[in-house]
């Protein structure tokens, strides 16, 4: 049995502790012939909260080039992944200790032809209830939806089902001990989702005040995926000639995406980071989406809890390091909480107890 020891400020308190690694586990009593590995700042294991593992941008990749997806999230310090639908089951990975630990969704679930090709379960309102059992039967507690998408006919964004069916599928999710999130760019798609008791909503740039407001009483989170709200602009450009009423909204929502994703976090609701990695967005940047939480006007401690403490907490794992806690953590040089760039570049990254980066 080999013990390790690392030392430093422990996150979030900052306490300077002595940190014990012994059979995977943190321990604060000090081992026999523990060896130091390093002395840094050390942040409980981060997490992304919205990601896409064995997802590129035509769809399903090999079994190799997701592994290789999770390495790269991985060794910037990634530790748990909440995956929010894929195309290739990636259970196998549960297999792996040298992968990070993961929460699928399953499959997307989107309308039929209402979506990015090759990516999702595409169903009609009557099959959606039946593809959510499913979905939830295969999935690791979280259902993913796509909420809403442009529709062609209507030349704008619009809700992928109608509310009742939506209401009906989170019901099912429930039922099977699911949670249930949902894609969301507009606004309209939200009232129904809400109010049916959705667990949580990704980007969500439609929300108002009200809507907001209903989200914090009934404690459902919101995952804004801020870097990816910077391709609206393109989305926007993409439609102009044929979609120009879909293209005028993106550049609204686009536009009020800071003002919009801040009245959330000041009236309570959840935020958590995901960088949307998997398709067309790369692995291996959570630090990239702390850094642009932060920018939106959030604390350097909210955004980096958002990626660590708050999401593990909320995801079932432990919060912090305590004694006895698995030991996932990442250590840094400096203080990433002074300066969030120092995210980009972990020390050592510590995975069930073993040192893999
Ligand atoms: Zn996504």
């Amino acid at each position: 049995m080999t013990a390790l020891r690392f030392s430093g400020p422990v996150l979030p308190d900052g306490q300077v502790r002595d940190v014990y690694v012994v059979d995977g586990r943190i321990t604060y009593e000090r081992p026999l012939g523990a060896e130091t590995v390093a002395e840094g700042w050390i942040v409980p294991g981060l997490v992304d909260a919205h990601c896409h593992l064995g997802l590129g941008e035509g769809g399903a990749i090999t079994d190799e080039e997701a592994e290789a997806q999770a390495i790269l999230d991985r060794d910037a310090g990634a530790l748990l992944i909440r995956d929010a639908g894929s195309p290739l089951d990636t259970s196998w990975m549960h297999e792996r200790a040298d992968l990070p630990r993961l929460i699928r969704a399953g499959r997307h679930i989107a309308r039929t032809k209402r979506y990015l090709r090759n990516y999702a379960d595409e169903v009609e309102p009557a099959e959606l209830s039946a593809a959510v059992a499913r979905e939830a039967l295969r999935g690791d507690g979280w259902v993913k939806l796509v909420g809403d998408w442009i529709s062609r006919e209507g030349g704008d964004l619009a809700p992928s089902f109608p509310a009742e069916a939506f209401a009906k599928a989170i019901a099912v999710a429930h039922a099977h001990g699911a949670k249930v999130t949902a894609h969301c760019f507009g606004h309209d798609v939200l009232p129904g989702l809400i109010d049916a008791g959705i667990d949580c909503i990704e980007h969500g740039t439609g929300l108002t005040d009200d809507l907001i407001e209903s989200m914090a009483a009934r404690g459902v989170a919101l995952v804004p995926t801020v870097m990816q709200l910077d391709k609206f602009p393109d989305y926007a450009e993409a439609g102009r000639a044929k979609f120009p009423d879909y293209s005028a909204t993106m550049t609204d929502l686009y536009a009020r995406r800071r003002a919009t994703i801040m009245a959330a976090h000041d009236a309570g609701v959840a935020l958590y980071a995901g960088t949307d990695g998997g398709g067309i967005a790369r692995h291996g940047n959570i630090a990239g989406e702390v850094i642009a939480m932060a920018e939106l006007g959030m604390s350097a401690d909210y955004a980096l809890g958002a990626a660590s403490w708050r999401a593990r907490d909320w995801l079932g794992w432990n919060a912090g390091l305590g004694e006895g806690d698995p030991a996932d953590f990442v250590v840094f040089d400096a203080d990433p909480l002074a300066d969030l760039s120092v995210l980009y570049r972990p020390a050592r990254v510590v995975l069930r107890g073993t040192v893999v980066a």
